[in-house]
């Protein structure tokens, strides 16, 4: 089954809160075909934090439409050390584009959640009915409340107030604008990082965190913002969307596909003080997939590309890789 449009995006006014994260970027890109306005507002410009500054940028800007990709993101150290940022700034953002989007009648909002939004131990591949069936993995649980918070006051706007606000929940995603640093980022962009610093230094290993047994989903930032705008104009529901690409290996098969990827030939440590987190975190898709969407960038070609990107954009790199 495929869908017809039910949301035009033709001559709106779209706003991407958060265009300069990952996702919002690859927003951005795929948005600039669309024969839309885009708006954006930089952090220096507005604090989506702060509920009044909120109301007044929505109500002077009177977007038509709103994608929200803004939040406080971080890998499983990050997270996990940092559960106040995690959960009051995504709680906030969350409240305050809603809540204003609601006063300004935006005519349809996405709120963006996560993966970790399923419990610990849900039946895999994860269906959207696994929500709120168990405990949550404790290493993300600050950003997993503040998510389903979020979609929980999505689907209150849409109940009590009949807006087209809906949500969807990508898997991890990873590709251009993402986050390379080692004390923040998540896996496959830190072991990117670890390879290609590896590889220069002519080391004889890389560490990877905890025991490589964890299995994790990839999903390219721009085959997302794909089935992110796929759904913004065909799907109007109040359950959430799984977006993922289907498949997940172990964080150690990753590991070789991404040293593989920079050309680092060494051997590959594991650091059993790090935590694993999620034994497995494997999207069902088969909601999204019957809507009439598919993911098109395998993980090979994903990691060249990045490495690519990676090589362009870290200072330095390039000349010595
Ligand atoms: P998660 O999906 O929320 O658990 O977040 P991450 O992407 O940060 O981590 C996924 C898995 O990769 C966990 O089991 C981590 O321990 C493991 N991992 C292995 N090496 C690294 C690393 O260098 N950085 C991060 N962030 N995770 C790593």
């Amino acid at each position: 089954m495929s869908l017809e449009p039910v949301f035009n995006l033709k001559g709106r006014r779209v706003w991407v809160a958060g265009h300069r994260g990952m996702v919002g970027s690859a927003l951005v890109r795929r948005l600039s075909r669309e024969d839309c306005e885009i708006l954006t507002a930089g952090r220096e410009d507005l604090d989506l934090t702060r509920q009044s500054d909120v109301r007044r940028w929505v109500a002077d800007r009177r977007p038509e439409a709103v994608f929200v990709a803004a939040a406080r993101v971080g890998g499983i150290l990050a997270n996990d050390t940092h559960p106040i940022e995690f959960l009051y700034e995504n709680l906030m953002i969350a409240a305050n584009v809603l809540e204003a989007s609601a006063r300004a009648n935006v005519a349809k909002l996405m709120h963006l959640g996560s993966s970790c939004i399923y419990p610990r131990h849900s039946p895999q591949p994860i269906s959207e009915g696994a929500l709120l069936t168990g405990l949550l993995e404790p290493t993300n649980e600050a950003y997993a409340i503040a998510k389903i918070a979020g979609l929980k006051l999505a689907q209150a706007y849409r109940r009590q107030e009949g807006r087209d606000f809906i949500s969807a929940m990508p898997t991890n995603l990873y590709g251009p604008g993402d986050n390379f640093d080692l004390a923040s980022s998540h896996v496959l962009p830190a072991l990117m990082r670890k390879a290609h610093d590896a590889k220069l230094s002519g080391a004889s290993d890389m560490t990877v965190w905890g025991s490589g047994a964890p299995r994790r989903e990839f999903l390219h930032v721009d085959d997302c913002a794909e089935a992110l705008v796929f759904l913004m104009t065909r799907y109007s529901d109040a359950l959430h969307v799984n977006v993922g690409c289907g498949e997940d290996q172990t964080i150690a098969t990753l590991a070789q596909e991404v040293a593989d990827a920079v050309g680092f030939q060494g051997a590959l440590g594991f650091d059993a003080s790090k935590p694993d987190g999620m034994p497995r975190k494997l999207l069902d898709i088969s909601r999204l997939r019957s809507l009439g969407w598919s993911p098109r960038i395998t993980l090979a070609e994903g990691l060249a590309s990045t490495y690519q990107w990676f090589l362009r954009h870290t200072p330095g790199a390039r000349s010595a890789a």
